[in-house]
């Protein structure tokens, strides 16, 4: 491992050890944090409720250079070099570590308000802490080639952090007793997907603000009285199961919805948890087989439709009647009509099912 890194693996203390709002206070002083701020200003569009960040120092983010490397001797690669920010958490895996830290790029804007108020359309601004967890300090472990005991432990430290940053009074408003603020958590992988370093990352923000289909999974739960995931659950009946988890308790499954081929969602049986950390071990066991099956049986499909693994991980948490976490692979382009909201797919849910049980888990 690089010294720089080992330096600042060395130095971190345990994720509890310091305050949410200690940390943030010392994210102030940083000053490699300053130089790439946000526009504090942001953007609400009032026909979907999307939230529109700006970011004018994102453009200077160093990116892999073409075509993607996925070797294991990226020599340029910053985390590799330990060219990042201080741990807020880190825990040892079969080999190395995996680390969370803050982003050098942060999309939310985290300083200059003591209190973050609400994002209106009269005030739209989005306060938050941007945070990024690396799966492994080895540069090419990701969830489809990792250790299932590793990615159980990537699990259980997202769902420390979760905890660590809604349960503890801070800058948040207190949106249900003893809860402050949002969590929103979602993964790039592959170029086509939006990643701009091939180093395995989860992003993770804390804000004021929530994102929009988070909002239509509240107001869809408030309506219908039940989760989107129990719809899902309904819906997929036998047939659209692709692998159940642990007494069934967790359930990898394609959505009777689904918008692009090979989409699928993990979803819980208990649909009373809506956090990582209202699950108990099984389910995160189940969650993290679920993931690396997921992902593995994508490489390969993905491999045979001759395109590179890419694909977007989208956790959806909150008061919405059960956690689920979308996985939507990179097997179509978005055109004119997809961007109007009317989407053709290539294969039919119970055909992308097919595909998934041809594969051996
Ligand atoms: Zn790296």
């Amino acid at each position: 491992m690089n010294e720089r890194l080992e330096k600042l693996l060395s130095q971190s203390l345990p994720l509890d050890a310091i305050s949410y709002k200690k940390r943030i206070e010392l994210l102030q002083e940083s000053s490699l944090l300053q130089e790439n701020l946000p526009e504090e200003i942001a953007c609400l569009d009032p026909r979907t409720q999307d939230k529109v960040l700006y970011s004018l120092k994102r453009q200077n983010r160093p990116h892999d250079p073409e075509p993607a490397l996925s070797s294991s001797q990226d020599i340029d690669c910053p985390i590799c070099l330990g060219k990042t920010t201080e741990v807020w958490d880190k825990a040892p895996l079969t080999k190395g570590y995996t680390f969370t830290n803050s982003n050098l790029y942060p999309i939310v804007y985290p300083f200059l308000a003591p209190a973050w108020s609400e994002m209106t359309e009269s005030q739209p601004k989005a306060y938050g802490t941007h945070l990024l967890q690396w799966h492994s300090t080895e540069h090419d472990k990701d969830f489809h080639n990792m250790p299932f005991s590793d990615v159980v432990v990537c699990m259980e430290r997202l769902a420390a952090l979760e905890k660590y940053l809604l349960t503890q009074p801070g800058p948040a408003r207190e949106e249900k007793e003893g809860y402050y603020g949002y969590i929103w958590v979602a993964k790039n992988y592959g170029r086509t997907s939006g990643s701009s370093l091939n180093h395995g990352h989860l992003q993770i923000i804390h804000s004021n603000a929530m994102p929009s289909s988070l909002e239509r999974d509240k107001a869809f739960f408030q309506k219908e009285k039940k989760g989107f995931s129990d719809l899902l659950q309904e819906k997929a009946n036998q047939n659209l199961v692709i692998q159940a988890y642990r007494k069934q308790s967790v359930l990898l499954l394609t959505p009777f919805c689904l918008k692009r081929m090979l989409e699928c969602t993990i979803c819980f049986r208990d649909t009373t948890k809506n956090y990582l950390h209202s699950l108990n071990r099984d389910e995160i066991q189940g969650l993290s087989q679920a993931l690396k099956d997921a992902i593995s049986a994508l490489d390969v499909l993905m491999n045979k439709l001759h395109k590179e693994l890419s694909y977007n991980l989208l956790f959806h948490i909150g008061e919405i009647g059960g956690l689920y976490i979308e996985i939507l692979p990179y097997t179509q382009q978005m055109g004119g009509f997809e961007h109007l909201g009317a989407y053709t797919c290539l294969l039919t849910a119970q055909e992308s099912t097919n595909q998934y049980h041809k594969i051996n888990f």
